[in-house]
């Protein structure tokens, strides 16, 4: 397949990840067409592209979840492509599937496998089928609470249940006894039910206190894949990332590269295309164990390109031209020195409630938190944490409350600075019960 060069791409997102796509389209050359809901009329995507489209109002059913509008508005600009940034619609494998018979090209893997990837208990049987370490659980969904019973007896409690289609870090169940697991499988039902398409759920070995490792992957549409190091994201409330940083300070080199090798196979033999994440849990252990699969580019995805100098959202248009990874990779991948994200919430540093403002604002309260993000390097991770301290002290924002404060009290914590903590680690920064 010959590659192809895009004139113009539609952006199917907004706010930070809709700047950066813009960003990487100008570093291309390409033109950007932003696509806006009636609150984010004044939003920088809107001024930094080339086009702008309103397609429709404030919520995001009617706007950025509104498939007909968004390939309504990328016929009338005429654009080659979509990326669909992250959220929103980006792992839904319907609008990559209308997008195809529109002839625009998804910025992204191929509807077929956005879908398998999304059933997590398929995409958990796929992995173990190719040697990628899983948790133990339910070969695939829990049929009652009978099943569920035999299979948690065998695997030992605590175990967790999952919706089926989860996300969000909805659905799920926490079973510590026998004695609450079938009240515990009608509940996740209910709430996987009524949160996702399906009521479906499937049961897994919970670990207590787990590390959050995600995997950053680039596979072209030629069968060449490459695994770009990990994160660690371990530093998280209520599953939110708060702090991302890269290379993960409990990976060790022989682990990295071991699961790497697995990887590439695995993702090579699912047909998977574009960018993509494999999440892993580690357990106290050390033991790294695939959770899922995120079939998009991620909100800490600048981490990786500091320590492999490798621009993700470039490669990932580069890749949906058609062009090869020898082509778009400077050479061999290795990860050197430390990088660290922060997210910047507009939310009360102690209680994590969002902070909002109405009138003559631009944080639409519509949307999510995030406000910015502000990434530091270093040729070790004690510099690049200097680093994030200092630049975190210069960072002024009025007006809101933010995360800013947590973020500074995390960093200066010794466990913190000796790589030493898990996800349950934000709880000592906490108000109420530890
Ligand atoms: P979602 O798609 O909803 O984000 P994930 O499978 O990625 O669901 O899990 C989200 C988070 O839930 C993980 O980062 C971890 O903190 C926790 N979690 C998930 N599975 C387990 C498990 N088996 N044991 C302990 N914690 C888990």
């Amino acid at each position: 397949m010959p590659s192809v060069r895009f004139k113009k791409i539609l952006i199917a997102n907004r706010g930070e990840i809709a700047v950066r796509v813009i960003c990487a389209c100008k570093d291309l050359g390409i033109q950007t067409v932003a696509v806006y809901s009636e609150a984010d009329r004044y939003s920088s995507h809107v001024r930094f592209a080339d086009q702008a489209i309103c397609i429709g109002p404030a919520k995001s059913a009617r706007s950025y979840l509104d498939i007909p509008s968004i390939i309504s508005a990328a016929e009338i600009t005429g654009v080659d492509a979509i990326h669909p940034g992250y959220g929103f619609l980006s792992e839904n494998a319907t609008f990559a599937e209308v997008c195809e018979a529109s002839q625009i090209k998804f910025i992204g893997p191929g509807p077929e496998v956005i879908r398998m990837m999304g059933v997590k208990e398929r995409a958990r049987a796929f992995m173990r089928e190719l040697g990628v370490p899983i948790l133990p659980g339910s070969p695939g969904v829990l049929t009652s609470p009978e099943e569920g019973l035999e299979l948690a007896a065998k695997v030992g409690y605590p175990v967790i249940l999952k919706a089926s289609a989860g996300g969000g870090g909805r659905g799920m169940r926490i079973v510590n006894g026998p004695g609450e697991l079938p009240s515990l499988f009608l509940q996740a039902q209910h709430e996987a039910g009524s949160a996702f398409s399906s009521p479906d759920v499937y049961l897994e070995k919970y670990i207590g206190a787990p590390r959050h490792i995600e995997f950053q992957i680039l596979a072209d549409e030629h069968g060449n894949v490459e695994i770009l190091g990990e994160r660690e994201c371990s530093v998280q409330r209520r599953h939110q990332k708060l702090l991302e940083e890269s290379p993960s300070p409990a990976v060790t080199d022989a682990q990295r590269a071991e699961i790497s090798a697995v990887l590439r196979n695995a993702i090579a033999q699912a047909g998977y295309t574009n960018a993509g994440t494999v999440e892993f849990l580690m357990d106290e252990a050390g033991k790294l164990y695939f959770i899922e699969v995120n079939a998009r580019v991620q909100v800490e995805h600048p981490v990786t390109e500091f320590v492999t100098g490798i621009d993700i959202v470039k490669s990932q248009i580069r890749i949906a031209q058609g062009e090869t990874l020898s082509e778009i990779l400077p050479g061999p991948v290795e990860l050197r020195g430390h990088s660290i994200e922060c997210r910047i919430n507009a939310e009360n540093p102690e209680t994590f409630v969002p902070s909002r403002a109405y009138t003559d604002c631009v944080i639409p309260p519509f949307y999510d938190s995030l406000v910015a993000k502000l990434i530091t390097y270093g040729s070790d991770r004690a510099e690049a944490i200097q680093r994030m301290q200092r630049a975190l002290s210069m960072f002024i924002v009025e007006g809101i409350h933010t995360s800013i404060p947590m973020q500074q009290r995390i960093l200066a914590d010794p466990d913190f600075q000796a790589g030493n903590f898990d996800t349950n680690f934000i709880k000592r920064f906490l108000p109420g019960p530890k």
